[in-house]
């Protein structure tokens, strides 16, 4: 009955999870063994509570069984594991409500998940914390297709939101590798990029209004869909981004921009770095309002997709490769427009080779190869540390050769890809186990640069339970003590997502 449960979650998580063959089989290690955590002094769930919350819910929405409760346990990079006993599966913004106010009163602490692909160790527990899953809070509950305002609950799962406003002739502003399984609230809650950021900007700006869940199960409702709203403070953005930390969102408010008429993809070859950013420039010049994603990958990061995920290049080996792309309204006028750039790029020598897909199922055969890069290095034995930060555009890509030169031989290998297009880049460092020394050696070396070189240590898949400890090389001393007022403020019980974002003070 367990196992059954199980793998019935596991087939939610369609392409992404069934396919990837992790790293290790082997069930992870407990995360606070793994990182040394101590557990702080929440109460522990009693059969009373467990009780309450099924008399909250209904029987079949609370999970006790330990199969049924694995998979909420274990993140998507299969490297934390908490050690829950509750999972609940709330149907509505009032059960969350009667949830939160229980627990707080009794202080016991929750983990708030989504579509669990949180790559920093966000979405699930460390210790016991109560997972309150949104995955049944997955209405639409209207787009209006004038003014592009979608409001749906917070646990639609993304893709399912893009086929509806495409139905409307609509896109969501954003778009992941992990659509098939994140909910719009993991999104909002992140805060996520993603690859079309640079041409619909980030979530503080499409996000129109929400409705989330206060600690004490108090609701703030914020969900507006109004492009202009200047009355009072702007307590969505509170919210966006925090990761579980200062409420459960329940529901959101977003734009949708006009689905593009015309879509294009251009995929070239590139000899220097350099030469990468002088093609960006270019492109930001000569097309302009319609470049909807730049994207750069290293030669390692293609070889690595194409070995383990099984795809073909249809470019020869070259040192660097980008994806870019563009949303239109005029398929000949783009495609001219896009075909002369390219051409001119190849004549002058900055381009080496490239192609251009105007059809479907090519634009997604390039898109395969740049979307798959997380998952391929996942597929490689031994342990993959992976990290997003964002750095200015001339100091982009100097990290990667710099990991290698400080790290030579006590690592497989280390490479880089990501949205170059808003100075953010991955970084893989592939080594042959999990080893904390070499960890925080790692970390250490890489954050302290991008600190110098006044980048950001996470660009957006937020501090989760990693980057607590690292989020001062981001962020003044000034700037976290408001944040701890907030949490103060939000949460006296510090109930919601512990272990999480904020660092612990030093007494
Ligand atoms: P979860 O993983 O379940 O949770 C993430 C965090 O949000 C946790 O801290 C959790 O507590 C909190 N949370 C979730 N739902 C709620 C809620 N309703 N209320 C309050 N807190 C909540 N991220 C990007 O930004 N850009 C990318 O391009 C990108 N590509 C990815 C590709 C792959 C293959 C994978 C696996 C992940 C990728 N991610 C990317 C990371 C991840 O998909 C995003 O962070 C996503 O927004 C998480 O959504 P989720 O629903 O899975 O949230
Ligand atoms: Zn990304």
């Amino acid at each position: 009955m367990s196992l059954h449960a199980s793998l019935r979650f596991l087939t939610k998580y369609k392409v992404l999870i069934c396919n990837v063959r992790y790293a290790s089989q082997a069930m992870p290690q407990l995360s606070s063994e793994k990182y040394n955590v101590k557990r702080k002094d929440f109460a522990k769930v009693q059969n009373s509570d467990v009780n309450h919350f099924k008399s909250l819910l209904s029987e079949d929405r609370v999970l006790t069984e330990d199969g049924d409760v694995l998979p909420f346990n274990i993140d998507w990079i299969k490297n934390c594991r908490g050690q829950s006993k509750v999972v609940l599966k709330p149907k509505s913004t009032a059960e969350i409500s009667a949830v939160l106010k229980y627990c707080n009163d009794r202080k016991l602490a929750v983990c708030p998940q989504g579509g669990n692909t949180g790559l920093v160790g966000g979405s699930v527990p460390v210790f016991d914390e109560v997972v309150i899953n949104l995955m049944l809070m997955n209405k639409i509950i209207n787009l209006d297709c004038i003014s592009g305002s979608l409001v749906c609950e917070a646990g639609c799962i993304l893709e399912t939101l893009e086929n509806h406003v495409k139905e409307h002739g609509l896109i969501m502003p954003l778009d992941l590798g992990s659509k098939g399984s994140c909910h719009i609230g993991g999104n909002v809650s992140t805060n996520a990029g993603g690859q079309r950021l640079v041409k619909y900007g980030n979530l503080h700006g499409s996000v129109l209004g929400l409705e989330a869940v206060k600690a004490n199960g108090i609701i703030v409702d914020c969900l507006k869909t109004l492009k202009k709203d200047n009355t009072g403070y702007h307590l969505k953005h509170l919210f966006i981004g925090s990761e579980g930390t200062l409420g459960v969102v329940t529901k959101v408010a977003i734009h949708c921009p006009v689905l593009p008429k015309a879509i294009n993809v251009a995929y070239f070859g590139v000899n220097t770095f350099d030469e990468v950013l002088q093609v960006f420039k270019r492109a930001k010049s000569s097309l302009g309002e319609i470049v909807s994603a730049f994207e750069m990958m290293d030669n390692y990061s293609i070889k690595t997709v194409i070995k383990n995920m099984n795809l073909t290049n249809p470019l020869p080996d070259y040192p660097f490769y980008v994806l870019l792309e563009t949303h239109g309204s005029d398929i000949e006028h783009d495609t001219e427009k896009l075909t002369r750039f390219l051409s001119k790029e190849i004549d002058e020598g900055q381009v080496l080779n490239g192609i251009i897909a105007s059809e479907t199922a090519k634009i997604q055969a390039i898109w395969n190869l740049r979307e798959n890069i997380p998952a391929a290095g996942l597929r490689d034995a031994g342990y993959l540390f992976t990290s997003d930060i964002s750095l200015p555009a001339a100091n982009y890509y100097q990290i990667v050769p710099m990991l290698r030169e400080r790290l030579s031989s006590k690592v497989k290998s280390v490479y880089g890809f990501g949205h170059l297009g808003d100075g953010n880049i991955h970084i893989n460092v592939a080594l042959s186990e999990f080893n904390e020394e070499m960890l925080s050696l790692i970390e250490n070396i890489m954050y302290e640069e991008v600190a110098k070189l006044n980048g950001s240590i996470s660009a957006e898949h937020g501090v989760g339970f990693y980057k607590p400890k690292y989020i001062h090389y981001s962020q003044d001393d000034s700037a976290l003590q408001v944040m701890r007022e907030l949490k103060q403020l939000m949460d006296p019980n510090g109930i919601l997502n512990p272990y999480k974002v904020l660092p612990e003070t030093k007494n």
